[in-house]
Parts: C-alpha cells; sequence; structure tokens
C-alpha cells in the first residue's frame, strides 16, 4: 500500500514539471481498441512518451517487456556497442508468423539467391519490414517513437491489425546508435527546466561536445554501412543479410527550422548503380506518407534534399541490396520545446511525426506486398543477367607486403555477401604481376554484382556536381591494394581458384637460429607499429634502419628496406631466451615475420651498429580534444591508436592544456582550432623546442601558421568565375569547386621516415576539403606530393586538380612540426594512408 502511494506521489510530481502534457491519444490513430494488459508507454516509463528523452537503457527495457508480454513479439540481440549496450530488434508479426519465423525466414531469404528464387512462392509471403530509429543518437524524435510504434503493434487490435501483422513481419531496431542516444538524452534531460523554456539560445540545445550525434569513438555511423569498421554496423549489417528486409525505414532529425522530409530525395543524384525501379517505389510508399502526414496537418518536403549517391548511408545501403531504403528527416528540437520561425516545435510534435509516417510505411507495404516481393527476386536475377553483358568479368587484387590489410580488405567483402575466390595461376595486369597463394578474385557473376561495382569502379565522371557525402570510396584503393579489373573472357578460364569462406588468419611468425644476435623486423606489416610500441612498452630498446641493407649469413638472406626495425639481444631488460618467446608470440599475434640475425655485418648497406641505425623512444601522445579540436578527425585517431594499435593516446582539452605538464608526452596532435590560452602555447612552444613532435592535422594546420609553429602558404581558393548566374542556382554554382572526397594519387619518397613502410611509391590518398598548402621551401620536407595527374577516383574540377598537381599532402617545417594535410585516417577505413599518420608518431622523434 505504502509503495502504491509512493509511486503516486512520484508521478504525480513528475507530471507537475512539464506545461507541454500531451496523453496517448495525441499520437495514436483513434479508429482501433487497444489490449488492456500490455504494458502502456506511461506505466511502465513512469511518464507520457515525449515528456522526458528516453534514455537507451529504458527504451530497451520496454522492448524486453513487450516481448514478454505478447505472443506477436521477440527480442533478437544482433550486436553491441563499443560501451556494451545491446543492439537488436523486436521482431512483430501475427502470433502463427513468430512461431514459424525461421522457416518464413528461410523462405523469403530464397528471393536473393537467384539460383533458387524462381520457385519462391509469393502468395503468402509476408513482406520483410525493418523499421530503423535515430542512428544519429541526439536525432531523439526518431527513437523515442520507437517506444509508440512498439506499443501500437502489440497491443493493437482488430482485423485491420491482424491483416498487417499476419502479412508483415516487422523489424523494429529501437536505438540504432545506443551510445550516441545516451549521451543526449542525459543531456537533454538534465538541462530541462521545470517549466520548458523554448528560448533556442538555451543550454538545453547546445549539447556537451562531441554531442551524441556519433558512436563511443566520435563516428557517424551512418557512413559506416559500406566500411564496418564498428561493432553496430558489423552486426547490423549481418542482421539485414539475415533477413533482407524489403524496406528498411531511417529516421533522423535535421535543422529545427525545417519541416518534416521523406524519400525519394533527389533522383538526378542517386547513384547509378541502383535500378531506377528503386526510385518508382520509393514514390509509391510516398504516396503513403502523403496521406498520412496531411491526416494530421504536418508540413513536408520530397525530392529537393538528400541524394543516395553515396551507397553507405542507412536509406542507400538497401537501395543497392534489392530492398527499398527510405530515408525521414524530421525537424529537431534537440530539447523538450523550442521556439523557431514557423513556430514553437514541441518533443511530441516530432515524435508524432515519426509514428505516423511508420504507420504510412506499414500499410505501404501490406498494400505493394507482393510488388516489393517481386522487386526483391527481380533485382538479385537481373543481377546476373547485367554481369554477363558487363565488360569486367572480375577483379583480382593482392598485397604481397601486408597480409593484415588484405584479411581485414576480405573481412569487409565476406560481411557483404560478396563471394571471394583464391588464384590457380600467375597473371599480369597492367605491369602488376598477380601470384597464387598471395591473390584473391571477386568474380562480378554473382548476385551482389551491383555493389561489387560500387566498390571496385573509379568513377571521374559525373552528371551532377553536388554530393551530399563523398563522390567515391574505391575500397582497393584505401586499402593501398594491388588490383585490376580482368575484362579478356579467356583470362578467367583457369583462374578462379577455391572459395574463401572466412578472411586469411595474419600470417606471422619467426624465422631464426636459437640464439639469435638481434632481432629485425621490417615496417611494411599493418601492425607494425602495434609490435613496435609493445616492444617499447616492456622497456625494449629498439632503433630503425634509415637506409636498407642486405643481409646475408648463408642462412637467412634478405634485403631489409629502409624504417626496419632493430632490436639488439643484448642490453635488454630481460633474457635472451624470454625475449625469443616473446619474439615467437607477438610475431604470430601481429601478424608480422620478425627474423633473427646471427652477426651485426651485413652483405651489403649499413651495419646494425651504424649510426644510420637511430634509437627510437616509445611514443607518449597527447591529443587537443573538446570545443574547438574537430570530434571526427580526434575520433578517428582515437578509434585507430586505442583498438587497432593498443596505445594510449591523452585528450586534453584546450582549457586544461596550460596547466598540463607536457614533459610526460613527446607527440602533441591538434585538430580543428582549440583554444588554448597564451600561456599554454607558450608552454607548447618551449616543449617544442626541447624535443616535442607537434602534429597537425588537417584544419589544426591553419592553427598551427596562426600560432607560429609554422609558415605554412595555402594556395588560395578557385575563385567564382562565373561572368552570369540566377539566383535560383545561387547555392548549386556556389558548390561546383568543392571536393566533396575524392581519391587522388600522390608520390612517396620511400627514404624518408614518414614514408616507410610502404614499398610502392604512388599511393592513393583521401582528400574532402579545398584547402591546398604550397610546398615547404626545403626540399627535403615535402616527402609526399600529388602527382601531376592526381585525380584516380570521385569528382574534382580541372582548375582544383591544377591546384594539387606537386602540391604536398603532407610536410615537415624545420624542427618537430609536421603537418599531416588531409585525412590518413578517413572513417577508419583507409588502411592505406594509417601508416603515414604512425609514421608521423613513431619517426616524428629522428626527422630532423
Ligand atoms: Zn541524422
Amino acid at each position: 500500500m505504502k509503495k502504491t502511494i509512493l509511486s503516486f506521489i512520484l508521478l504525480f510530481s513528475f507530471s507537475l514539471m512539464t506545461n507541454s502534457q500531451v496523453t496517448l491519444d495525441y499520437y495514436l490513430p483513434k479508429n482501433i481498441t487497444y489490449n488492456q494488459s500490455v504494458p502502456l508507454p506511461k506505466q511502465f516509463f513512469g511518464h507520457e512518451i515525449g515528456e522526458w528523452h528516453l534514455s537507451h537503457d529504458k527504451l530497451y527495457s520496454y522492448m524486453l517487456e513487450l516481448a514478454k508480454a505478447s505472443d506477436r513479439a521477440v527480442w533478437e540481440e544482433y550486436g553491441r556497442s563499443y560501451e556494451n549496450r545491446p543492439l537488436g530488434h523486436l521482431i512483430i508479426s501475427s502470433p502463427e508468423n513468430i512461431k514459424n519465423l525461421e522457416k518464413l525466414r528461410r523462405e523469403h531469404e530464397i528471393l536473393c539467391d537467384p539460383s533458387v528464387s524462381a520457385r519462391a512462392d509469393l502468395t503468402g509471403m509476408p513482406l520483410l519490414v525493418k523499421l530503423g530509429y535515430g542512428i544519429h543518437g541526439n536525432e531523439s524524435s526518431a527513437q523515442n517513437a520507437s517506444a509508440l510504434v512498439a506499443y501500437y503493434l502489440i497491443a493493437g487490435e482488430g482485423a485491420a491489425m491482424d491483416e498487417l501483422l499476419s502479412k508483415t513481419i516487422i523489424l523494429i531496431d529501437p536505438a540504432l546508435n545506443p551510445d550516441g542516444m545516451q549521451r543526449h538524452s542525459t543531456w537533454v534531460n538534465s538541462m530541462r527546466s521545470l517549466n520548458n523554456n523554448p528560448d533556442p539560445a538555451s543550454m538545453e540545445f547546445s549539447e556537451s561536445w562531441p554531442g551524441g550525434r556519433t558512436n563511443h569513438y566520435w563516428f557517424d555511423l551512418n557512413r559506416d554501412y559500406i566500411m564496418l569498421q564498428h561493432p553496430e554496423s558489423k552486426g547490423r549489417v549481418a542482421a539485414f543479410h539475415k533477413w533482407k528486409p524489403n524496406i528498411n525505414t531511417d529516421h533522423h532529425e535535421t535543422g529545427a527550422n525545417e519541416t518534416f522530409f521523406f524519400q525519394p530525395g533527389i533522383q538526378s543524384r542517386n547513384n547509378p548503380l541502383t535500378p531506377k525501379e528503386n526510385g518508382e517505389l520509393t514514390a509509391e510508399i510516398g504516396k503513403y506518407h502523403e496521406k498520412h502526414l496531411n491526416s494530421i496537418g504536418s508540413l513536408y518536403f520530397t525530392e529537393e534534399s538528400f541524394d543516395d549517391f553515396y551507397v553507405g548511408k542507412g536509406s542507400s545501403y538497401p537501395d543497392i541490396h534489392g530492398s527499398v531504403g527510405i530515408l525521414f528527416e524530421q525537424a529537431g528540437v534537440k530539447g523538450h520545446l523550442r521556439e523557431t520561425p514557423g513556430g514553437v516545435l514541441s518533443f511530441q510534435f516530432a515524435i508524432r511525426n515519426q509514428f505516423t509516417v511508420s504507420l504510412s510505411t506499414l500499410e505501404a507495404g501490406l498494400n505493394m506486398r507482393t510488388k516489393l516481393l517481386e522487386s526483391q527476386r527481380n533485382f538479385y536475377s537481373d543481377a546476373l543477367t547485367q554481369a554477363d553483358r558487363h565488360p569486367v568479368k572480375a577483379y583480382i587484387f593482392s598485397e604481397p607486403s601486408d597480409n593484415s590489410k588484405v584479411s581485414e580488405f576480405i573481412s569487409i567483402l565476406l560481411q557483404h555477401r560478396i563471394k571471394v575466390f583464391k588464384t590457380n595461376k600467375e597473371i599480369t595486369k597492367n605491369g602488376i604481376t598477380y601470384k597464387p597463394g598471395e591473390s584473391y578474385l571477386v568474380p562480378l557473376n554473382q548476385p551482389e554484382y551491383r555493389f561489387i561495382r560500387s566498390l571496385f569502379e573509379p568513377v571521374t565522371e559525373f552528371t551532377d556536381s553536388l554530393f551530399y557525402d563523398t563522390s567515391t570510396w574505391v575500397l582497393p584503393m584505401s586499402f593501398n591494394l594491388n588490383f585490376s579489373p580482368i575484362a579478356v573472357s579467356k583470362e578467367m578460364a583457369g583462374l578462379p581458384g577455391a572459395e574463401i569462406t572466412s578472411a586469411p588468419a595474419l600470417q606471422g611468425g619467426l624465422d631464426s637460429p636459437v640464439n639469435p644476435y638481434a632481432w629485425l623486423f621490417e615496417w611494411n606489416g599493418y601492425y607494425s607499429p602495434k609490435a613496435l610500441y609493445y616492444f617499447q612498452k616492456l622497456g625494449l630498446k629498439t632503433r630503425v634502419a634509415m637506409e636498407s641493407f642486405v643481409y646475408d649469413d648463408g642462412k637467412l638472406k634478405k634485403k631489409f628496406s629502409p624504417g626496419t626495425i632493430v632490436i639488439p639481444v643484448a642490453g635488454q631488460p630481460v633474457t635472451g631466451d624470454e625475449l625469443y618467446r616473446i619474439m615467437q608470440d607477438k610475431s604470430k599475434e601481429f601478424g608480422i615475420t620478425i627474423y633473427g640475425v646471427q652477426t651485426g655485418m651485413t652483405k651489403e648497406g649499413i651495419d646494425l651498429g651504424s649510426n644510420r641505425i637511430l634509437v627510437l623512444e616509445k611514443p607518449a601522445v597527447a591529443m587537443l580534444a573538446g570545443d574547438g579540436s574537430n570530434s571526427g578527425d580526434a575520433g578517428e585517431i582515437w578509434h585507430m591508436l586505442d583498438s587497432r594499435f593498443s596505445m594510449p593516446v591523452t585528450m586534453i582539452t584546450a582549457s586544461r592544456f596550460g596547466s598540463a605538464d607536457l614533459n610526460k608526452y613527446n607527440v602533441v596532435i591538434i585538430t580543428g582550432s582549440p583554444d588554448i590560452s597564451p600561456a599554454g602555447i607558450e608552454n607548447l612552444r618551449t616543449w617544442n623546442r626541447n624535443g616535442g613532435t607537434i602534429i597537425g592535422y588537417e584544419a589544426g594546420n591553419s592553427w598551427l601558421t596562426r600560432n607560429k609553429f609554422a609558415e605554412i602558404e595555402f594556395i588560395p581558393a578557385v575563385a567564382d568565375k562565373k561572368k552570369e548566374g540566377v539566383y535560383l542556382n545561387k547555392s548549386a554554382d556556389s558548390q561546383v569547386q568543392q571536393i566533396p572526397g575524392s581519391i587522388f594519387s600522390t608520390q612517396l619518397d620511400l627514404t624518408h621516415p614518414l614514408c616507410f613502410g610502404y614499398t610502392r611509391d604512388i599511393l592513393p590518398v583521401f582528400k574532402s576539403t579545398v584547402t591546398v598548402a604550397k610546398k615547404d621551401p626545403n626540399i627535403y620536407n615535402n616527402p609526399i606530393v600529388y602527382t601531376n595527374d592526381p585525380l584516380l577516383s570521385g569528382y574534382c574540377t580541372k582548375e582544383n586538380i591544377e591546384r594539387l598537381k606537386g602540391a604536398p599532402f603532407a610536410s615537415i617545417h624545420g624542427r618537430g612540426v609536421i603537418s599531416l594535410y588531409d585525412n590518413t585516417n578517413f572513417r577508419a577505413y583507409w588502411y592505406g594512408t594509417n601508416k603515414v599518420f604512425m609514421n608521423a608518431v613513431f619517426f616524428g622523434q629522428i626527422i630532423r
């Protein structure tokens, strides 16, 4: 009894805290009845939906509660976020379908396999609809609406609901980015006033850095559908291929001053590999959103914005996989109640729109069921027909100097259900010899034909000059692999070997006598930096060879490249036997070959005691983070050092920087434009003079120039030469000279420490800004420059190509200041340029 009174008081006091109360009736359709035994959101949460922002744990618990309360639903977990929050679907359908879920899934899956899809019977086949909410964690009307949709589908009664559930299987993904959602909900709830304050200047609407949009490492998960570098996307894409939904919704928020957007977006900018029919189906589904939004009087727009050119987003990945992806963008409150030029926008209103288009999607799915199933079947059978007609028959790739990168690359392909084969014979294409044992083949004649083309085909011709996201993502270029198309059918004869079913394991090991004199390993392995850091952390004395040399003791004969790491056996804190064991374990774990040598005398070039083999200190890395720093750049660096190389990075805010003891670090990374106090800047200058390495990263280089750490001159942006134009085109004209994310070739000085570990002197790089620096006047300080014919793939105007020719991708400025002008770690999948960054971290200390 006491407990009841207490909860009553609690509920009552909560309800006093808002002045924009709504009840469940505001959201739900009025023409149906609801099963009283299903827990109402208000009963479960203690407040109505929209009164407070649901935290992820509460939302997740409600999903579990609904699954427990109903025979219409089950919860299926498909992954865990970095912060160990569950990711999954509440799967809702008729009790009969739920009982036969696995059988129905297998029958549906057949549609995507052209070898058997003709025999699928569509008559009674339920449609698969996935409703996905809030991949940007701070677009919270999306996730909050998911609780309503789940309640509606589980509690709703009557013939119409029974029909919907018998003919559809609905996967509700309530929160696509749990960690970001938790950050955002914590912020807005903690900033909420007893009386909602709609003043847009209020702190409630400006989340603290880095905000809740991104995941734990500050990545935009809505760009990771191709690269699959994060657990959220890995699980999600595996679930996509498990269920192959026919419709995938992707619920977002946009600026507070907008209305509501639903796709179709800008049709002319859609990816040309996506069939035209996809746009037609999207438009037909759009008719249902139109009707439903009209019924509640909400303003909306379509076709004017957002395109599906980049197929690595939640609304476009399905489009290139036989499904229909639909993007929704609701004006974001980012709080509870907010003044906008169009009137006061409430959180509840935003949630209602997201809820309403969830229902219109389901109605469309029900009415278009056969058409959508048929379309999915045709998509995959057409793929094989198109592959037959396409001039390229397969792509071959290899990277003899680094099996770790190849392993990750193949892992990505396999997760997308792309078939990969070993090769059976040697073949030479464009001067590259692909040997069996180290080369792999991706034939185009397979169901994922279109997606494979999007990953492998460089594109430099475009029908439009505007892009919502990057203009290219040629995956083997980002991994810096050798790759070639095979366009002659007879070259395919006898080429494919066995199909690969899992990514090749890392290959490493020892090549050593029992009691070596020193240990050597080359720098070309992706995880060589991880190995070096591990050894340094153990306290081992490590050195790096500045020049190549040939070792030959009769048993081992090998040319070692510049950047080879030398670890003498004598003078170490562990015994020779212990060292042997460590080398044995770690060579396997890190996928590198470690050589034991018997003598310090080499056959050619420098000997192991040469003063051209320099002592290396363990990097101790600090990075500016927080307000002013670029959270995207900083997050990519943090993620790489932490998750790939097991290296700590101390992130220091600008306000703390002045009082930080910099002597604990020997590398400081600057991204964006951190607001460091004059004392902090002087602190940094003294530390740099005493030998510390500063890495200016992307926009951080302007900061270095402004604060006189480097004198960098930038090439002026292309002036707008248009002599006339109409106001209507003002915005489009202004974007013609952008570089939206394109791939360029650079030339490397392989003798420079910034290029250690590279075996070819041409390196593809990614660039997404128009900033171009001039070369440092010292000719030895520009080890990586754009080539004279730099555009490899993507959009770039002739004028910008001219600006790039010969310009530096990276420069050194005097002592211990390194500029990386463009992103070496883009979206965590540019494995090919990561080494440039790691070289700056490890070898900045010896570049003098
Ligand atoms: Zn969004």
